[in-house]
């Protein structure tokens, strides 16, 4: 997903809260970030914090 469509969908979920159920590669001007964005809320996540998200909601 790209950055700016990840910054349209936050500006559209507000502050809801977010389960996060799906994560989408991040790319910047094509190119990947490493990062990670929740295809519900847009939020960007490192690859640490979305092992570490999906490690507390258990197996
Ligand atoms: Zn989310």
């Amino acid at each position: 997903m790209q950055r700016k469509r990840a910054i349209v969908l936050q500006q559209e979920w507000g502050d809801k809260p977010c389960e996060h159920p799906a994560f989408a590669k991040e790319y910047d001007l094509g190119e990947r970030t490493g990062n990670f964005i929740c295809t519900q809320c847009g939020k960007s996540f490192t690859f640490r914090e979305k092992v570490e998200l999906r490690a507390a909601k258990g197996p």
